[in-house]
């Protein structure tokens, strides 16, 4: 199933809606096979970008190429794509065999065909068994899975995921992330998939497309952007991070010597320049010392136990730092000092 797995290239895609530019100049390219997903904000315009490429909207300017074939015109139901939308969408009086069935048959495939490959779709997703049901005699988890399997037994070039998860509770959000992955690693389709939500974003994805104001922020895999984040704005949306400003003293190598008030510390970077620099910490990148002779000391502001982790808040000369602390043996109270350490990863140097 889904063997002919498309391209997608946006070349310089522009969007205007009366007045307002949603987006002023797209350009990306999805490898086939690959999942890619779109993250932002609200209002960044990633379904504006998913809904030009389901051929929803048409780009006020620029080229759109679905498998090397320019659609950009081209109506939806003329594109070689399917969509899976956050509602479902699915018929409701009709069995999740006859929902994944409909696509084909209104396609013209025939009755008995377009059955034997909707239960191959149900079993693809898990659901053999259960055709027979209607959707309110479904769960969500299993509702959304209908909606999978009738966009990919349609075998489209590209298959759109817009926010699939985000009418299911959270523990069900991790359980079907991972099964559209699965789906889409074993079977090798294209996919474009909205989200807001970057852990669901770094789970699923072989590249991120960070979209901010309607242009990419930042792209890569999702070690690329987590470890090397290119601005405060990904560092803080791609896991959190403690913005700080740093000297970069001398830089050889490949590593950069950096002094936090004092504080000096190696870390790697690329292309670092000696000068005022600002460091994205990662909250869990920093440990908390004894405040004897400390370089860099602090004070606790706010502790929070958390299971198997304690949160704080530490001020500093810095500015105030969040942290995150594996050992939960101590509890360190509102106002004791401490000496704040780093350690080697979840720190990167950032240029802007
Ligand atoms: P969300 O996560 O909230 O769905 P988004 O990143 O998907 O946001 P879009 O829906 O693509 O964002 O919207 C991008 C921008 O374009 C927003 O400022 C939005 O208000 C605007 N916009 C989208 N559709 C229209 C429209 N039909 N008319 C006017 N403005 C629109």
């Amino acid at each position: 199933m889904t063997r002919k797995a498309g391209s997608v290239v946006f070349q310089n895609v522009r969007k205007t809606f009366g007045a307002f530019t949603a987006i002023p100049d797209l350009s990306l390219t999805v490898e086939p096979g690959t999942l890619v997903t779109l993250l932002g904000p609200s209002g960044c315009g990633k379904t504006t970008t998913l809904r030009m490429l389901a051929g929803l909207e048409h780009p006020t300017s620029g080229r759109i190429l679905i498998g090397g074939k320019d659609v950009t015109m081209l109506p939806a139901n003329e594109r070689d794509v399917s969509m899976v939308f956050q509602s479902y969408a699915l018929f409701p009086h009709m069995n999740s065999l006859e929902n994944v069935a409909y696509g084909l048959q209104s396609s013209g495939m025939g009755k008995k065909e377009a059955r034997e490959r909707a239960e191959n779709g149900l079993e693809l997703v898990g659901l053999a068994g259960m055709g027979q049901r209607l959707p309110a005699e479904l769960s969500g988890g299993q509702q959304q899975r209908v909606a999978v399997a009738r966009a990919l037994v349609l075998e489209p070039q590209v298959l759109l995921l817009d926010e699939p998860l985000s009418n299911l509770d959270a523990r069900l959000r991790r359980r079907v992330r991972t099964e559209i992955r699965e789906l889409q690693q074993r079977l090798e389709f294209t996919a474009v998939y909205v989200t807001h939500d970057q852990d669901e974003a770094l789970a699923v994805s072989d590249r991120i497309i960070v979209m901010k104001d309607g242009r990419i922020a930042q792209e890569g895999s999702p070690r690329d952007l987590y470890e090397t984040p290119a601005s405060s704005f990904i560092a803080d949306f791609i896991g959190e991070a403690n913005v700080v400003p740093c000297d970069i003293v001398a830089v050889s190598d490949g590593k950069a010597t950096i002094s936090i008030e004092g504080l000096r510390h190696v870390v790697p970077a690329l292309s670092a320049r000696p000068g005022r620099a600002k460091l994205a910490v990662r909250p869990s990148a920093i440990t908390l010392e004894p405040a004897d002779d400390a370089a860099f000391p602090g004070r606790i502001r706010h502790a929070a136990y958390l299971g198997d982790h304690i949160e704080y808040e530490a001020e500093t000369a810095g500015g105030t730092l969040f942290i995150v602390d594996p050992s939960v043996d101590r509890l360190l109270s509102p106002g004791t000092q401490v000496g704040i350490g780093l350690k080697t990863r979840g720190i990167a140097i950032i240029a802007e």
